[in-house]
């Protein structure tokens, strides 16, 4: 599943949309387009004006020809890829196209297209106001790796909550961009159990979660993300952070410090990766 690693990677891929214009939008499953009729009408014939991210979305901010700025906001769900294909690219058309766009300069010369490609349709592809953009993004937590999101903050937070840390910072409200892979990955670094009540994490402690997080993501947007299965940048090339995971889906191989099996345990409906020896079981109050 695509988290802030991979939304980073798929956005630098696709800056060279930037003051370019989208022709004809064909909106192919309609079940991953939020209002289709109305995304096609709103989109076609705007030119992009910036390409970035909120937490794990892809957010192309538009103009209209009225002069209206709504953006499309595209939530990659599990299994999302967004494509530029340039005119003429010899690769092999995507088999599950969602949506197709067409991308052509300002002067109407044609370049390429955009295209959403989703097997699983978890996706979901919406068209914002600029007022609606500004609403949604603020129920969204700090981005991680940005300046703004300071060890003292995080800390604040966690005092406010007894959910297991790991479900704590899959929590979008909590922090923006942080899904399985990258959360497991931050608390092995941290030497945190995933299980720990994220309240009872002591104070000296959070500092070097918040160290852990930055880390593990910083690295994995320097690798263009993690490539499990489905995972593509906008050029439709793997990630290669996947060879760096040190607990994420190595289930009885060895911890990289210190040797014990990595273990499995499932709460919250996922997956939680973890060495038994540097990442002790919180102790029963
Ligand atoms: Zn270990």
């Amino acid at each position: 599943m695509p988290e802030l690693p991979e939304a980073e990677t798929i956005i630098r891929g696709l800056q060279p949309l930037t003051g370019q214009r989208l022709g004809t939008v064909e909106v192919l499953y309609p079940d991953v387009v939020e209002e289709g009729p109305a995304l096609r009408q709103g989109a076609e014939g705007s030119q992009i004006v910036q390409v970035h991210r909120r937490g794990k979305n892809v957010i192309l901010d538009l103009v209209q020809g009225d002069g209206a700025r709504p953006s499309l906001v595209v939530n990659l769900g599990m299994s999302g890829r967004l494509l530029l294909r340039p005119l003429g690219d010899p690769s092999p058309p995507p088999t599950h196209p969602g949506l197709r766009a067409s991308v052509a300069r300002l002067d109407g010369t044609p370049v390429g297209e955009l295209v959403y490609h989703d097997p699983r349709r978890f996706g979901r592809i919406r068209l914002l106001s600029a007022r609606a953009f500004q609403a949604w993004s603020e129920t969204l937590g700090p981005e991680p790796l940005s300046a703004h999101f300071r060890s003292v903050d995080l800390e604040a937070g966690l005092k406010r909550s007894r959910s297991p840390i790991r479900s704590w910072l899959l929590d979008q409200r909590r922090i923006a961009g942080v899904g399985n892979i990258y959360a497991n990955e931050a608390l092995f670094l941290a030497g945190i159990h995933p299980e720990t009540p994220a309240a009872e994490i002591p104070s000296e402690r959070v500092p070097g979660l918040h160290r852990a997080l930055k880390r593990v993501l910083r690295d994995a947007v320097a690798a263009q993300g993690t490539t499990l299965r489905d995972y593509r940048t906008a050029q439709g090339w793997e990630g290669s952070y996947g060879t760096a995971l040190r607990v994420y889906g190595r289930e009885n191989q060895p911890c990289p410090q210190c040797r014990t099996p990595v273990v499995r345990r499932v709460f919250g409906n996922r997956s939680a990766f973890l060495c038994p020896r540097c990442q002790p079981e919180p102790e029963v109050p």
